[in-house]
């Protein structure tokens, strides 16, 4: 008999009732650290006593109206988005899908309304994750993604990661830009190397190209920068994000230059709940801690101190990890056993982390973790590795 939830998840045995920090706690009181965030969600950490007022607030005052109406959280946001990166305008979802559907329809349609609407391609990159709408499964090009889901949205031209020579020979006179996640997150914590990035603006800029970047994963603080691509001194044209920016409030948003949004005008794309008032007030909240002068560079200073630490800890257990790859707080362990082995060791010391392709284990912890929470995690690592290595003996 089919489970009540569609049984499209692998769940881990236990359940979270309550959190504080970086700290979750089963219904029977046991605590676990948390170093996935809910997949680089929690940014903030659990119950942070700001956001809990944030949205205790605006739950006290109204919950939703529709964009059919004024929307001062969204506004309020929005400028504040805008006034801290390279977008001239903001669009609201609820999800990092939906930002990037977006973000591809928004680069469609600005070709379109430049007489162009055959430049409708994207080019894309080999391990590449956008999320699980039919475009998006389609623009990541994974084959356990598409299979028995009819036909592949058209549009995506999917090339080697970092290989400039063959998005040079990808772009045809129907291209419309280039999506590319900074870091790759799902894919296996793979970076994109600052200078591939450079070039990619430079190639755009020459051929008339937008520049679509995915930093549902990658923004909102979790590599050190408010966003990853400032790492590489660019500027991408249209960006999503999501995860991080709603602390775990379901947002996402897609931001966008001027110039790249001039298609979208009114009634051409929306969302019901996208950007409704509990979640803006929560995204608003968020940016309050993020934005906080000296907060970044406190990220910076803890992801490396965990990746110094990461980088010790292979060197002890180098049977079990072959190297420590990411940036800032976004880290990943790529494993010389099964990760899903290194997953569940970690999880029976108490330690949440998560899969990743290539083999990897993925760290991401909250921004505002501790130094101690930080070691502690080192220390459960250190036992889960010991574990392992034990049992591979035998
Ligand atoms: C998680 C993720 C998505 C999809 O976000 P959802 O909120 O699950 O739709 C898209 N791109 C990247 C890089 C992601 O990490």
């Amino acid at each position: 008999m089919i489970a009540p939830v569609l049984p499209t998840y692998h769940r881990a045995p236990v359940s979270f009732a309550r959190g504080e920090g970086a700290w979750v706690f089963t219904p029977e009181g046991e605590a676990y650290l948390d170093f996935g965030a809910g997949v680089a969600v929690t940014s903030c950490g659990h119950a942070h006593p700001h956001l809990v007022a944030a949205l205790s607030d605006q739950a006290q005052k109204i919950w939703h109206t529709s964009n059919l109406y004024q929307m001062p959280g969204q506004e309020r946001l929005a400028r504040r988005l805008i006034d801290a990166s390279f977008a001239d305008t903001v669009f609201f979802t609820n999800s990092g899908a939906e930002a990037l559907e977006c973000a591809i329809k928004m680069a469609r349609k600005y070709h379109a309304s430049q007489g162009a609407p055959e430049r409708f391609r994207l080019i894309t990159f080999e391990g590449a994750f956008h999320g699980r709408t039919l475009a998006t499964i389609a623009a990541g090009g994974q084959e356990k993604y598409l299979d028995g889901f009819g036909p592949k949205v058209d549009g995506f031209d999917a090339v080697a990661f970092g290989d400039m020579a063959a998005v040079e020979a990808a772009i045809t006179d129907a291209t419309a830009g280039i999506l590319i996640e900074p870091i790759q997150g799902e894919g296996g914590l793979r970076p994109c190397p600052p200078e591939f990035l450079r070039a990619l603006r430079q190639l755009c800029d020459a051929r008339g190209l937008l520049l679509v970047l995915d930093e549902v994963q990658t923004g909102v603080g979790r590599t050190g920068k408010l966003f990853a691509h400032e790492w590489a001194g660019i500027t991408p044209d249209i960006m999503a994000i999501a995860k991080g920016i709603g602390g775990g409030f379901p947002l996402g948003a897609c931001l966008a230059t001027e110039r790249a949004a001039q298609g979208m005008t009114a009634g051409t794309h929306g969302s019901t709940f996208g950007g409704n008032p509990l979640a803006t007030a929560v995204g608003n909240a968020v940016l309050d801690v993020v934005l906080a002068d000296g907060f970044l560079a406190e990220v910076q200073h803890k992801g490396l101190l965990l990746k110094q630490k990461l980088a010790a800890l292979k060197d002890q257990h180098a049977d079990i990890i072959e190297e420590v790859r990411g940036a800032g707080l976004m880290l990943g362990l790529k494993c010389r056993v099964a990760n899903t082995k290194l997953q569940q060791a970690a999880l029976e010391q108490k330690l949440l982390v998560i899969g990743a392709g290539q083999n990897v284990v993925r760290l991401l912890p909250p921004l505002v973790i501790s130094e101690d929470d930080i070691q502690e995690a080192i220390a459960r690592l250190d036992r889960a590795c010991t574990v392992l290595a034990a049992a591979v003996q035998e």
